[in-house]
C-alpha cells in the first residue's frame, strides 16, 4: 500500500494523438516533474495547480511531436528547465517537418537546457533515467522506485512494443532495451505507457507477444 509520503502520480491522456502525460511529485517538498506534455498546456497547468505541486523540469521518454508538443507552453508558464535525451535532437530540431507529417499548426520550440543520460538522476521522487533506444535513438524510461512506477513512452505497451518504423527506430535495439533494462525490474512495478492503458512489467514479461522474458 502507498504510504502517505509515497509520491503523487497523475496519468492523464493529451493533445492529438492521446499521449499518457504524467505529473510526478513528493507530497512534503511539493517538486514535481511533467513527463511527456504531448498538448493541452492548460489542462496540465491546471493540474499542477490542482495538486500544489511546483513544477522542477519538464522530461520527455523521447521527441515525437505528441510528446513534446506543450513543452514551450509548460517551460513559459513555469520556468522549469526542459530535458530530454540528446540522441533525440534531430526529431526536436525538425519539429518543423514533424508539425506538417501531424498535421497540426506549426509550433516554435525553446532549446532544451539540459540532456539525460542513461542512469540520470532525475532530482525528484528518486527518479532515475534508462536509456532505452529503439523506437527512437534516445527514447528514455523513467523509473520511480519509491512509486514503483516505470514511465515508459512508446517502448513498451500492454501487449505492445513500439513501433521501430520512424526513422531512427531499431527493431534489435528496443527489444534488446526491454529484455536487458526493463525486464529487470520487479514483476510488480507499474507500467505507465505512452498511450492507452498501462500494465505491470510481469504482465509483460509472462504474455508480451512481442518482448517475453
Ligand atoms: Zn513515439
Ligand atoms: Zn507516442
Amino acid at each position: 500500500m502507498a504510504d502517505k509520503n509515497s509520491p503523487i502520480v497523475v496519468t492523464f491522456p493529451v493533445g492529438p494523438l492521446q499521449c499518457n502525460c504524467t505529473i510526478i511529485g513528493d507530497p512534503v517538498s511539493k517538486k514535481a516533474l511533467v513527463i511527456d506534455p504531448g498538448g493541452d498546456a492548460q489542462l496540465i497547468l491546471s493540474k499542477l495547480t490542482e495538486l500544489a505541486l511546483k513544477v522542477v523540469a519538464i522530461i520527455h521518454t523521447h521527441a515525437h511531436l505528441d510528446h513534446i508538443l506543450a513543452a514551450g507552453e509548460i517551460k513559459k508558464a513555469t520556468g522549469a528547465p526542459i530535458h530530454l535525451h540528446k540522441e533525440d535532437m534531430f526529431l526536436w530540431d525538425g519539429v518543423a517537418q514533424q508539425c506538417v507529417m501531424f498535421g497540426v499548426p506549426q509550433i516554435s520550440l525553446p532549446k532544451p537546457d539540459g540532456y539525460l543520460t542513461d542512469e540520470h538522476d532525475l532530482g525528484c521522487c528518486e527518479g532515475v533515467a534508462i536509456h532505452t533506444p529503439g523506437h527512437t535513438p534516445g527514447s528514455t524510461s523513467f523509473w520511480f522506485e519509491p512509486a514503483k512506477t516505470l514511465i515508459a513512452g512508446d517502448t513498451l505497451f500492454r501487449g505492445g512494443i513500439g513501433r521501430t518504423d520512424f526513422p531512427g527506430g531499431d527493431y534489435n535495439q528496443i527489444v534488446k532495451s526491454i529484455r536487458q533494462r526493463l525486464y529487470a525490474l520487479d514483476d510488480d512495478v507499474a507500467v505507465v505507457t505512452g498511450h492507452g492503458p498501462g500494465t505491470t512489467i510481469g504482465v509483460e514479461k509472462h504474455s508480451n507477444m512481442f518482448v517475453r522474458a
